[in-house]
C-alpha cells in the first residue's frame, strides 16, 4: 500500500508537469504499470505503427490514467489472467494537443473526438483507455481489427465468421465491463470509466453527456 501510495505521488507530481502545458489535465495521473505492472503497454502514438505514420509523443511516454482507472484496470486483468490473458494498452492519457493533431489528420467524429467540440476526447482527462488483449506470453492473439482501423471491423459488435475473434474481443469487452468500463459503438478496443461524469467540471459533463450518451456500448 505504501509503495503504491509512494507511486501516486511520484506520478503526480509528473502530471502537474503536464497540467501546465494541457488546459484538461486535471490530474492527477499514475502511471498505469506502476498499479500494475503485469499489464504491458504499447503506446502506438509514441512510435510509427499508427496511422499517421510517425510518432507523436515522446519517446519514453508511459501510459498515464487517473488513479480510479488505473485501479480499474488492474481488475479487468486479473480477471483476464485466469484465462491466460492479459491486457495491451495503445494508448491512455492523451495530451489535447495529440488530440488535436489526431482530429486534424481524421476529421472523422465517428472515430476521432473534435477537440473544438465539448470536452474533446476523454483521453485527454485520463479516463479514457484503448486496450486489446494479449496471450500469457505477450504476444497478440487475433482481434477483429488492428488499433484505428477506420472501418467497419473496428465496431464494438463483432459480425465477422471467426468464433476465435469473437471470443477474444467478447472476453476483452467482459472483463472491462465488469471492472466498471463502458465501450464505445465505433471502436472495439475504446473503453471509458463508467462514472467519467464526476471527473469532469459539472457543465462540461451534462453537454458531453449530450453528445456521447448514444454512442456508449455496455453488455455484450
Ligand atoms: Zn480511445
Amino acid at each position: 500500500m505504501r509503495r503504491y501510495s509512494m507511486s501516486v505521488l511520484l506520478v503526480a507530481g509528473m502530471a502537474a508537469a503536464l497540467g501546465s502545458m494541457d488546459a484538461n489535465a486535471s490530474g492527477p495521473f499514475v502511471d498505469v504499470r506502476s498499479v500494475d505492472p503485469t499489464i504491458t503497454v504499447e503506446l502506438r502514438y509514441a512510435g510509427r505503427n499508427n496511422f499517421l505514420g510517425h510518432p507523436l509523443y515522446p519517446l519514453g511516454t508511459r501510459a498515464l490514467a487517473r488513479p480510479e482507472v488505473a485501479l480499474a484496470l488492474a481488475v479487468a486483468q486479473a480477471f483476464l489472467q485466469r484465462y491466460q490473458c492479459g491486457l495491451k494498452i495503445w494508448d491512455a492519457y492523451r495530451p489535447a494537443a495529440v488530440q488535436a493533431k489526431l482530429w486534424e489528420a481524421a476529421h472523422n467524429s465517428d472515430y476521432v473526438a473534435n477537440p473544438e467540440i465539448g470536452v474533446g476526447s476523454l483521453h485527454s482527462w485520463g479516463i479514457a483507455v484503448d486496450a486489446t488483449l494479449v496471450d500469457s506470453w505477450d504476444r497478440p492473439v487475433r482481434m477483429p481489427s488492428d488499433f484505428d482501423d477506420f472501418t467497419p471491423a473496428a465496431m464494438w459488435r463483432y459480425v465477422g465468421s471467426s468464433d476465435e475473434i469473437r471470443a477474444h474481443v467478447r472476453l476483452l469487452q467482459y472483463a472491462m465491463h465488469r471492472a466498471g468500463f463502458w465501450g464505445l459503438r465505433t471502436e472495439w478496443w475504446h473503453f471509458t470509466i463508467a462514472d467519467w461524469q464526476k471527473y469532469l467540471p459539472p457543465e462540461k459533463a451534462k453537454s458531453a453527456a449530450q453528445v456521447l450518451g448514444t454512442r456508449w456500448e455496455g453488455r455484450l
